[in-house]
């Protein structure tokens, strides 16, 4: 029922932030460009992700691509099958090595409706989570995406493709591509309970999947709640990552890793005056409109992710209600 409920909150705020037919980014329309961060490792982002993220507009989702002597890992396979025939297309460019793995950071239809396209011989890696997820619930989470990114873009025609290789709650996998080591790591609930984070040590590239949306002015948008937990989580990943770690986030360009601090900044702000909100005794209603974190505003979707979304999250994680 709650998954149901912000699903309907955020369906009809979806279609409030724009035009009643226009999703927020159009899987027709993307166009997806490559950016080589060190060698063998390039991050994929569509390519007005730079210009939307400084303006907090919402860029479409993020992937890259590692590639080692033996072969090559693709993080996230995106939407539909245009999108993914574009980011095989640039991994055939850049050394055209066999995709012998591909990772889906979250059980989001953005992540991981591709899988279909790839070659049979390609290695899916899900969490066990997000396995089950899509095991059983494909259907729903489909209605869900043509809903908020439209009929006729190419979501109708998804089958499920499930993962080959699964991580444990907790677990690392590391991947050797011949000369290039990946380490696919689940940090703890960050969104989805399922959560991937790929980390390539030698360049210090970390691909967040969408725990990590973009550089601020984004915000992270806690659709299964869970604040407690995902704010544990992003101060673990904060604390692993090196000073001059690089993130691959997952709607946008690549960015250092005070893009991170934003993040947590926020949810730690959310923290600390809804919990004021509960000690007082006040309702879910009264909380959010206390709450307003106007210092926090500029992401275009800040209207529904902050007061529909975050601030009920945290109210039921800190309120026990
Ligand atoms: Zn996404």
């Amino acid at each position: 029922m709650k998954v149901l409920h912000i699903i309907a909150i955020a369906a009809s705020l979806f279609a409030a932030s724009a035009h009643a037919t226009e999703p927020i980014w159009d899987g027709n329309k993307v166009d997806m460009v490559s950016e080589k961060l060190y060698e063998g490792v390039y991050a994929y982002y569509a390519s007005n992700a730079k210009e939307l993220n400084a303006k907090g507009g919402a860029a479409a989702t993020s992937s890259g691509l590692i590639v080692g002597t033996r072969g090559a890992l693709l993080v996230d396979t995106m939407l539909n099958k245009r999108l993914n025939v574009q980011v095989q297309a640039l991994s055939r460019k850049l050394g055209g090595k066999a995709i012998l793995y591909a990772v889906n950071t979250s059980s989001h239809g953005d992540h991981t409706y591709g899988n279909m396209y790839l070659p049979a011989g390609t290695l899916i890696i899900q969490h066990e989570h997000t396995r089950s997820y899509i095991a059983g619930h494909l259907a729903e989470d489909k209605a869900f995406m043509i809903k908020n990114f439209g009929a006729g873009r190419g979501i109708e025609q998804i089958k499920a493709r499930t993962g080959d290789l699964l991580l444990a709650p907790g677990g690392k996998l590391t991947i050797d591509l011949g000369g290039k080591t990946v380490d696919i790591i689940d940090f703890g609930f960050a969104q989805t309970g399922g959560d991937l984070w790929v980390w390539e040590p030698e360049a210090k590239v970390l691909w967040t999947g969408n725990p990590i949306i973009a550089q601020k002015p984004a915000l992270p948008w806690l659709l299964d709640g869970h604040l407690v937990a995902t704010l544990e989580t992003l101060r673990r990943v904060y604390e692993f990552l090196p000073a001059d770690a690089r993130l691959v986030p997952g709607h946008g360009a690549p960015m250092g890793k005070e893009g991170i601090k934003w993040h947590i900044d926020y949810l730690d702000a959310v923290r600390r005056q809804v919990q004021a909100a509960v000690d007082k005794g006040l309702g879910l209603e009264e909380t959010v409109r206390q709450v307003s974190l106007p210092e926090f505003s500029g992401y275009v979707l800040f209207d529904w992710v902050h007061p529909a979304l975050n601030v009920p999250a945290a109210y039921r994680d800190l309120s026990g209600k």
